[in-house]
């Protein structure tokens, strides 16, 4: 078994390989092309549209005797979370590059990323007919940008529109293919001869400097077999010390068959991948959790998607024993247990039953209704949480409005959905308009979701425009008591109320603290006082000061309640708290932060100049700066209401050549940058 992804710039082929694998290993019976929309990996309509690969889909194929699990990884800035995502339940991945281009921004990214994870990885040129192909030039373009040692195990045989086949450095065969893809081999011919011995020469060489065995029968003049230089070969890229390199083009179905092959050949399978670490919360303490079908059942959820007649399918990774269906788990997190009704098996278009999911699998469970992208599933017995996936704070939002009133519950309705899908928005209600407010991590991350409501969900609904999402909080401490009476229906409902404010440590959350206690004061205080007045002073932090914003960073402390059982409510001590809170706060010199976002840039020297000055224009400030052989890597952090439309003038500035990530740093008083 492999669990792989693929991981490129976008355009590089990813989608047109994953469709020729597809196709190859049998489970499509046509091709499907990008250009005409089809391709069904990129099932969702939106992707389709854009051109462009959002969401992760995990789908299962067969090669030889071997299951293939493909998880499909996103290549865009502002999914970095779903690609983290991914790149966590994956053992291995291909990385494609562009023929003509070599290494561009997002592989240098997304390889960044893979690193972290030591993903061991194999190489793939695609585009070899494009004009100004040039396997060469990529072979030394991959080694220096992503400093990792690149070997050739196949060389391109003819270029550009003459691009027949390739030479294979391991069989020292040629392999063509016709234009169905329909694969023959043959001898190398005389006139490729001295060349295709010369890069074997460089394949051995390199293997050598990594494999003891390599380098004695070398040295002894022994004849090295295929066998054992794959093995040899693979022990090296699952230790991430070579990067082999294979080229085809997926488009002109060549090169692909052999890409398969190397899957099998040198990417991990489960039980030989990095051996994943969990937290046993009732012991407090980090355990190991080898790939074994016979230890306690765990499993990470790491996607979910909605689907309108079977609800969530939870894509899940078991990391050791077996879940069946028709058993129970356990939700470590939320502490709750939960049904497993059913267990697919994903293939691209269609899905299969299974009885159970075993240890280093890939399936989607069906009946649970709890669960979250990023929990762990395990038994109540073993309450072990794999390291938590670290989703940051939502710093923009957009307002949308239903057209029709009637509209308005369906709307959260799909909010619901999709905020299960995706934990890294969230939504709220403005008080005033009723409006919807829905938050996330940038634009484009908002972007899609309000395309899913739209076109997915076919809602009609008024779109506001991207605004940030500011916080408020206090300066000074305060003190404030309220008087609350309301007479509804002949009854009065009355309270009181003193409490206290106090600013926090930034970042350090806000907090609740009730200083008087239950059965003491002028009367017995029942149990529901004290809630409601816990729900008024959090609903309070929520609605925030002066503007509107959630509160950050406030201690509010109850010091002394006025309760009299003949005319005390929870009603009327919701109400009081929020009163006392608001007038606390608002004398407390409010104060109204912006969220400052970690702005990292990559980018070629040439553009440094051009490329600062961008960012100091914004607000920006540069942090630090680390030369490289050919880019500059810049860290800056620069306020989250400048960066707006950043992605476009980068690109402009920096002909496309400069790339970002950002990300949320931390909330700052709001100032004139
Ligand atoms: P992705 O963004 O990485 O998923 O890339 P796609 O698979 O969507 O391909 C982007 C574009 O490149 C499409 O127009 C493809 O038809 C084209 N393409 C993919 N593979 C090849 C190839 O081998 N040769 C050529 N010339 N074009 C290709
Ligand atoms: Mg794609």
């Amino acid at each position: 078994m492999r669990n792989i992804g693929i991981m490129a710039h976008i355009d590089a082929g990813k989608t047109t390989t994953t469709e020729r694998i597809l196709f190859y290993t049998g489970k499509s019976h046509r091709i499907g092309e990008v250009d005409d929309g089809e391709a069904i990996m990129d099932w969702m309509e939106q992707e389709q549209e854009r051109g462009i690969t959002i969401q992760s889909a995990a789908t299962t194929t067969y090669w030889n005797k071997y299951q293939i699990n493909i998880i499909d990884t996103p290549g865009h800035v502002d999914f970095t979370a779903e690609v983290e995502r991914s790149l966590r339940v994956l053992d291995g991945a291909i990385a494609i590059f562009d023929a003509v281009r070599g290494v561009e921004p997002q592989t240098e990214t997304v390889w960044r990323q893979a690193s972290r994870y030591n993903v061991p990885c194999v190489g793939y040129v695609n585009k070899m007919d494009r004009i100004g192909a040039d396997f060469y030039f990529v072979l030394e373009d991959v080694k220096n940008k992503l400093k990792i040692n690149t070997v050739a195990l196949q060389l391109p045989i003819g270029k550009e529109s003459s691009f027949q086949g390739v030479i294979d450095l391991i069989e020292m065969k040629e392999i063509h293919w016709d234009k169905e893809g329909v694969m023959s081999t043959r001898i190398i011919s005389p006139e490729r001869e001295a060349e295709a011995r010369n890069w074997r020469e460089k394949l051995i060489d390199a293997l050598s400097g990594v494999s003891d065995i390599v380098t004695e029968k070398y040295l002894a003049g022994e004849e090295l077999d295929a066998d054992l230089i794959r093995a040899e070969l693979r022990k090296a890229v699952i230790k991430r010390e070579l990067l082999p390199m294979f080229t085809g083009s997926s488009k002109r179905n060549m090169g692909v068959q052999p890409l398969i092959d190397a899957i099998v050949h040198y990417l991990p399978a489960p039980d030989e991948a990095v051996i994943a670490i969990g937290h046993h919360v009732k012991k407090e303490e980090d355990i190991q959790i080898p790939c074994d079908q016979k230890g306690q059942p765990i499993g990470l959820v790491f996607k979910i998607q909605n689907d309108r007649e079977a609800g969530s399918l939870c894509y899940v990774r078991m990391y050791s024993g077996v879940f069946s269906s028709g058993s129970s788990v356990y939700n470590v997190g939320k502490k709750k247990r939960e049904r497993v009704n059913r267990i697919l098996r994903m293939h691209s278009n269609k899905s299969d039953p299974m009885d159970s999911l075993a240890a280093g699998d890939i399936g989607v469970i069906i009946g649970m209704k709890l669960a979250q992208t990023g929990d762990t599933i395990s038994s109540e017995g073993w309450p072990v949480l794999l390291e938590r996936m670290q989703f940051p704070e939502p710093v923009i939002s957009i307002s949308i409005e239903p057209k029709t009133i009637s509209d308005q519950d369906k709307l959260k309705d799909i909010l619901a959905i999709l905020s299960k899908e995706d934990p890294t928005f969230s939504i709220r209600e403005n008080e005033e308009t009723g409006q919807l407010i829905i938050s996330g991590m940038g634009e484009l991350h908002l972007d899609v979701l309000v395309t899913r409501i739209l076109k997915d969900y076919k809602l009609s609904a008024k779109v506001g425009n991207p605004q940030v999402t500011y916080r408020e909080s206090i300066n000074k401490a305060n003190e404030r008591s309220e008087f609350f009476t309301k007479t509804i229906a002949g009854k009065e409902n009355a309270a009181g109320i003193t409490l206290r404010v106090e600013p926090a440590q930034r970042g350090s959350g806000n907090k609740y603290i009730c200083a008087v206690k239950a059965g003491t004061g002028r009367n017995e205080i029942p149990a529901e006082i004290f809630e409601a007045i816990e729900r008024g002073v959090n609903g309070a932090l929520a609605s925030g000061i002066m503007m509107g914003y959630p509160c950050i960073d406030i201690t509010a402390t109850v010091i002394d309640i006025q309760y009299s059982e003949l005319t005390g409510t929870g009603f009327a001590f919701e109400a009081c708290a929020s009163m006392a809170f608001d007038e606390a706060c608002r004398t407390a010199n409010p104060i109204l932060l912006e969220p400052i976002m970690a702005v990292d840039l990559v980018c070629p020297h040439e553009f440094v100049g051009e490329v600062m000055s961008l960012v100091t224009q914004r607000g920006g400030q540069i942090l630090s700066m680390n030369s490289k052989a050919d880019i500059d890597e810049i860290k800056t952090q620069a306020p989250m209401e400048k960066m707006f439309g950043f992605m476009t003038s980068l690109r402009s500035v920096s002909q496309g050549r400069a790339t970002f990530n950002m990300e949320f740093s931390h909330f700052e008083k709001k100032s004139e940058r």
